[in-house]
């Protein structure tokens, strides 16, 4: 119940005095009672019924199945690893699963090497998922950690921005401060009904300076203006070393796709998303879904650090060409003509970067030694002087 999270917060501050912005991301999307994303399913359209948000496998089934392709691909190129892990990080409704597995069945041997995993935290889509993949032999996984030693493909759609981000905001001028931490406490209106009411507020407040803190900030927003807010994310960086360690050992690769700039950039950008609209991002903490852009660079270099290879970011609509798109809204449109307009919106949607922004990315990590993933080669200079001139 969303009054009693905000009732365990003002209860845990009046105990505790602050927590970190990561902290009260965490206890909003993933507390095991009254979390966003633990008792409901908030995806879909706007609507009386609808949800808060549409992730792209939700907007048409030519996404998961293209992804499912990917997969294909990329364990042919591992030269058919059986057993082969195929994980996906926060799989949401399943739905991307289910459409990915339903493309790929034909493909001599490749579902009789697959071990599908997916890394869940969320026991109500875990539910969904169930029901998505009726048919198929799954496995659940809590973390990341849990994945077993074997050749693997990973796929993360949105689920790195769902990741819980600590604050930074750099105090001096000309970047020769210390960085204090945004931290969420009482506001002063609640310290006195604390335990009592649900009513209280929480409010951000920053916490001492240290120059401890320096070192978690990305090289090149070290030299930040003053009050610059630079966020982090410990738990996507960990993931992103966690699977260069993998992938420097055993055969395999990751698609992650979600949104966030190539480069690291200052923010905040930690939003409340509800039924579509922004929402402040402290009012009734676990009614609405909270992401922060990803910090692609930052999780490439981590990766990269432990050993494997990074390729892209590249727009997911050219990933997406790449991989046949409009072959396959071709395809369909001809099985199903009704559908043909609802085809060519769905395909635009995905691709056209009008639509989904500019800071829809997709980014893979490869072994070193593999060359880039179908969708992440460069360019030809042929191809990419042609898109130049356009
Ligand atoms: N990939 C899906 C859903 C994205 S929403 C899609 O594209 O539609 C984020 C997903 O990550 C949800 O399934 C949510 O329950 C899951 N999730 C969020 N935080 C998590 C965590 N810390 N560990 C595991 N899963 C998490």
């Amino acid at each position: 119940m969303p009054q009693s999270l905000l009732h365990h917060l003002l209860t845990r501050l009046g105990r505790e005095g602050a927590m970190t912005v990561a902290d009260f991301m965490g206890e909003a999307l993933t507390h095991p009672a009254a979390g966003y994303y633990m008792h409901g399913d908030p995806f879909g359209a706007p609507g009386p019924v609808g949800g808060d948000f549409v992730t792209s496998p939700e907007i048409s089934q030519m996404f998961g199945e293209l992804i499912g392709i990917w997969c294909v691909d990329t364990w042919v190129r591992l030269g058919r690893p059986d057993p082969c892990l195929l994980v996906e990080l926060g799989p949401g409704r399943g739905t991307l699963m289910a459409d990915a597995l339903r493309a790929t069945r034909q493909v001599p041997g490749f579902h009789a090497a697959l071990q599908v995993h997916l890394v869940e935290i969320s026991p109500a889509l875990r539910e969904r998922q169930r029901e998505a993949l009726g048919a198929h032999d799954v496995t659940w996984l809590d973390n990341v950690g849990q994945i077993p030693e074997a050749p693997l493909l990973v796929i993360a759609n949105e689920f790195f921005d769902a990741l819980p981000v600590r604050q930074f905001e750099q105090t001096g001028s000309d970047g020769a401060g210390d960085w204090a931490e945004r931290v969420v406490v009482l506001a002063d209106t609640a310290k006195a009904n604390v335990g009592k009411k649900d009513d209280g507020k929480l409010a951000f407040a920053l916490a001492a300076p240290s120059p401890a803190n320096r070192a978690l900030i990305p090289a090149p927003l070290r030299g930040a203006a003053k009050g610059a807010v630079v966020e982090i994310c410990p738990a996507a960086l960990n993931i992103a070393a966690f699977l260069g360690h993998r992938l420097a050992r055993q055969p395999g690769a990751a698609l992650i796709i979600d949104y966030g700039p190539a480069e690291s950039t200052p923010g905040p950008t930690l939003q409340a998303l509800r039924r579509h609209r922004r929402h402040e991002v402290l009012d009734a903490p676990g009614t609405a879904d909270l992401t922060a852009h990803v910090d692609f660079q930052s999780l490439a270099q981590r990766a990269v650090a432990a050993g494997c290879a990074a390729h892209g970011p590249v727009a997911p609509g050219a990933f997406l060409t790449a991989l046949g798109i409009e072959v396959r809204a071709a395809q369909l449109a001809e099985s199903a003509p009704a559908a043909a307009t609802a085809l060519t919106a769905a395909r635009r949607r995905l691709t056209d970067p009008a639509e989904m922004g500019s800071l829809f990315k997709a980014l893979a990590l490869t072994p070193r030694e593999l060359p880039p993933a179908a969708g992440f080669e460069p360019l030809s200079p042929a191809l990419s002087s042609k898109s130049e001139g356009r």
